[in-house]
């Protein structure tokens, strides 16, 4: 099954029409796709330009298709604007919201060489689209985009109202985005609102994100002291030490063994990650070592526990081998409760990718990343989906064509159906695209 797509003899029921038109919207896709991509996105404080290129583009085309006013909540950041866009569709019952939470910037390029082509001009390959950020987030994008579209030229009415947030500073995790949102007053999201995040999945649709790790990225600077390496004892040599101190941090794993089977990997990891050139040359005891550790803990696992062990660990490799070592936490995302498997937001969701795709997708824990930890500390219910090969922030970033118009018909199910409280769906396992 090339692209898992049911055929189906259709009727022409209002979700058959529009299931028709998502397929038959594949230029549209790859024109919405160049437009993003071109709009260099990166955040200032990774040396681009912001989201406000792209933020104009997207504002015009929803105005220009009648998929609703666009409201701009901005920040300055340093004088640069950090725009967010936010869009409401009113259904039946007004007093909740489906939102599709989607983000504007895009990981840096890296290094240039690494790419077969200008990183900011989309690349075609037959069904497979090439440019940074058409995977993370312009897949989830223009999904959304679609879908709202072939709603509004369908006329299918909505059981509750539908949002779509494109939120800025995603990839840094600063305070431009989703936490300015959040700041407005009154907040733009209700208490019986719920998120779904089209931002990380696998490539058969199979995963539903209802839980994230926690996340620490720590710095672990060992100090010594330099010396010619002829007379070592002269000096404390920081590389050894660093060296012994990494070994020593494995101890981490045996200190919080928890396990979910949520979660692949279902244990917490601790891994080391980027190593700074030592100072000085070949016949020098390095004075200094600097390397990195992502750490990855379970929502039963607090951080804070984690970093005292780092010290600890540290104090002691410190003491043995006379050199100072310092902890520093450079990235930190406390993990949340996790979204509850049963939540009907997943029911829905599964059937949706059974009914599109003929996949049977699974509540899972995943990694951590997405803005969904952000929602669910927020107490709103959050599921991440997609059907992607996950080369975000890879260079040569690529989606499949088919997979933005396949997810586009299943989010636009999304929006159409309600959540029923489980044992209440009709005929059980609906099948089929109607
Ligand atoms: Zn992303």
């Amino acid at each position: 099954m090339a692209w898992g797509t049911r055929r189906h003899a259709r009727s022409r029921t209002p979700l058959g029409t529009a299931d028709e038109l998502l397929e038959g919207s594949g230029d549209l896709a790859v024109a919405l796709q160049e437009e993003l991509v071109r709009r260099n996105a990166v955040a200032p404080a990774l040396g681009g330009p912001g989201e406000s290129a792209k933020a104009d583009f997207l504002r015009q085309w929803i105005e220009a298709e009648g998929l609703g006013p666009v409201a701009r909540v901005s920040g300055s950041d340093g004088g640069m604007e950090r725009p967010n866009l936010l869009v409401r569709r009113a259904g039946t019952a007004s007093d909740r919201c489906l939102w599709f939470l989607c983000h504007l910037d895009v990981a840096p390029a890296g290094d240039p060489e690494a790419w077969r082509g200008d990183p900011f001009r989309l690349r075609r390959e037959g069904d497979k689209l090439v440019g940074r950020g058409v995977e993370d987030n312009h897949q989830g994008i223009i999904s959304v985009l679609l879908a709202l579209r072939a709603l509004v030229q369908t006329g299918i009415p909505l059981p509750r109202d539908v949002g779509l947030a494109l939120v800025a500073d995603e990839e840094t995790g600063g305070p431009w985005g989703l936490d300015l949102v959040l700041r407005q007053r009154p907040v733009p999201f209700g208490p019986g609102d719920a998120f779904l995040l089209p931002d990380a999945g696998d490539e058969e649709g199979g995963v539903i994100g209802v839980a994230e790790k926690g996340v620490l990225g720590v710095r672990l600077r060992v100090l010594g002291h330099g010396a010619s390496a002829a007379v070592p004892i002269t000096g404390r040599n920081a590389l050894a030490a660093g060296a012994h101190l990494l070994v020593a941090l494995e101890a981490l794993a045996h200190r919080f063994p928890d396990r979910d089977p949520l979660f692949l990997p279902s244990h917490c990891t601790f891994e080391p990650t980027r190593h700074l050139e030592s100072p000085g040359d070949l016949h020098t005891v390095p004075g200094e070592d600097v390397f990195h550790l992502d750490v990855r803990v379970l929502p039963t696992v607090r951080l804070d526990d984690v970093l005292t062990a780092i010290r600890e660990i540290a104090t002691e490799v410190g003491r043995t081998h006379r050199v100072a070592i310092q902890v520093d936490p450079l990235v930190r995302e406390d993990p949340a409760p996790p979204t509850p498997s049963s939540h009907p937001l997943v029911r829905l969701l599964a059937r949706a990718v059974r009914q599109v795709y003929g996949v049977e997708a699974r509540p899972r824990g995943i990694g951590g990343g997405t803005l969904a930890t952000r929602v669910r500390r927020g107490g709103w219910p959050a599921v991440v989906w997609a059907r992607q090969d996950g080369t975000a922030h890879q260079p040569n970033e690529y989606c499949w064509l088919p997979n933005i118009l396949g997810d586009a018909r299943v989010l636009l199910r999304l929006m159409i159906e309600e959540e029923r409280p489980e044992g209440t769906e009709p005929g059980g396992a609906a099948q089929g695209g109607t």
